[in-house]
């Protein structure tokens, strides 16, 4: 299959045969690179690495976009992910200092410059069309807001996100930001999506897109804050580092593993879930076996319950030795509801080379170690950095440093923060009258007919204010 540029892929995450786009070979960096790079600030790092997958974007336009989106305004200090340790050989890397208090900021705030660039660029236009339970959403429409060419029409289940993340998204008022609250759950937002993309003509007509998890682009950008862990935490380049890893959709840790791949001396990636461990599951035993709907709880780490994994396919497409065919084998019972299980098989023996490790933790177990953590170096975690922490210090080995990824701010889980340390959080600086701000949002049946008739007037009237 003929190779597409970066950009091509950019609006879909998707290679030309449905499968998900990765590019044909990770850049390797030399241990010499390596340490040149140990100097450099954020952006200058961040450019280093995204040059090497971006290659259709001219270099001076990609240091705008970067300078652009990383800076202290935005990401509330210089370093941008700053490292926290808590003793020796036990480090927080904090992610969430972004507007929306959560690490998919970092990915996102990049794309929401990079999309603007690309429409701009080719005078083309995006509707950007999402489902939300809470964060995605969030990140998504503060990166998107007041970007040219873009509209973005996010779909949550009215009434069941918590009251801070509705404020977050309802309270914008910036005219290509459109929530739609449907009265249901969120998987009828997901399958109100799924209608939507699956109509063609609509999709076509209406420019429809998305950025969900799959986009490479976003992979790409979690990339870098692994590099700038490593080097806040050792002093050469022969010294070895592990990670602990909140996850769910696998594209945070998946970050973690190019980086490993790319030469980062990473010795483990450890992989954390909460009660939905499918990941767990696999990385214990071989099997991979998503599940339904009703078998997906509800925790108290909300962004970590998934049922399957959308960026796994990429891992094990490396597993195969990037077996495009023997993937696509595996998918065909994935994708009908099924399961693949590799214990005993020629892969499974090679999956130690990879350096994925895993564990779970229960809710009593997020509440344990928040208060643990803030009892013993009073910090205060969320509780999808205590999945991490919980995880990761069962885990870790003597004499390695690990390094502890915080995926969101306390302030965001209240209820869980009350429960573990007995206090309520003041909300930061400028978040504190966010629930009384007016709020903007259209409640609806969950009828994907109504939501298409809503973002087809939506689009034509903006299009004819632009045309006129
Ligand atoms: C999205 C999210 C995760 C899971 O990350 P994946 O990349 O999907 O594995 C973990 N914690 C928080 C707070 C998140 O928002």
């Amino acid at each position: 299959m003929s190779p597409r540029t970066f950009t091509e892929i950019l609006l879909t995450g998707l290679a030309p045969d449905g499968g998900l786009a990765m590019p044909e070979a990770y850049p390797e960096i030399s241990s010499a690179t390596l340490e040149s790079w140990r100097p450099l600030d954020y952006p200058s790092l961040a450019f280093e690495i995204l040059s090497r997958f971006m290659d259709d974007i001219p270099a001076d336009d990609l240091r705008t976009l970067i300078a652009r989106t990383y800076t202290p305004e935005i990401f509330g200090s210089k370093d941008i992910t700053p490292v926290q340790t808590l003793e020796p050989d036990l480090h927080l890397l904090h992610l969430s200092n972004g507007p929306t208090l959560a690490f998919k900021d970092i990915a996102m705030q990049f794309m929401g410059n990079l999309f603007e660039y690309v429409l701009a660029k080719n005078n083309d236009e995006l509707n950007i069309l999402g489902a939300t339970s809470g964060d995605t959403g969030s990140s998504a429409e503060y990166a998107m807001r007041g970007k040219q060419g873009i509209h973005v029409f996010m779909l949550s289940p009215y009434g069941k996100m918590s009251a801070f993340q509705t404020a977050q998204m309802f309270s914008l008022q910036d005219e290509n930001i459109f929530n739609i609250a449907i009265e249901g759950v969120f998987d009828d937002c997901q399958d109100i999506v799924k209608t939507v993309s699956n109509d063609q003509a609509f999709k076509q007509q209406y420019r429809i897109g998305a950025v969900n998890s799959i986009n490479w682009a976003r992979i790409a950008a979690q990339v870098v804050y692994y590099f700038k862990a490593y080097f806040a935490v050792t002093r050469s380049s022969d010294e070895v580092v592990s990670f602990s890893v909140p996850s769910g959709n696998f594209g945070n840790i998946f970050a973690g593993h190019v980086a490993r791949m790319m030469g980062l001396p990473i010795r483990k990636l450890i992989l954390a879930t909460n009660e939905n461990d499918v990941l767990d599951e696999f990385f214990r035993t071989g099997l991979y076996r998503p599940r339904s709907t009703a078998e997906t709880r509800q925790t108290s780490s909300p962004s970590m319950d998934i049922s399957k994994a959308s960026n796994f396919e990429r891992f094990i497409f490396d597993l195969t030795g990037r077996d495009a065919e023997r993937v696509k084998e595996l998918w065909k019972s994935v994708d009908q509801g099924g399961s693949f299980d590799l214990s005993g098989t020629d892969l499974w023996a090679k999956i130690r080379d990879f350096g994925i490790t895993s564990g779970t933790s229960c809710h009593a177990e997020r509440i344990n170690t928040i208060r643990e953590i803030y009892r013993k170096f009073n910090v205060l975690i969320d509780t999808h950095t205590a999945d991490g922490l919980k995880t990761g210090m069962a885990l870790r080995e003597p004499g390695i440093p690990l390094i502890c990824l915080e995926t969101a701010l306390p302030v965001k889980f209240a209820d869980s923060i009350r429960e573990a340390v007995g206090f309520e959080l003041e909300q930061p600086a400028g978040y504190d009258n966010l629930e009384s701000l007016p709020q903007r949002f259209e409640r609806m049946a969950a009828d994907a007919e109504q939501v298409k008739q809503f973002m087809a007037s939506r689009i034509d009237s903006s299009d004819k204010i632009n045309k006129s």
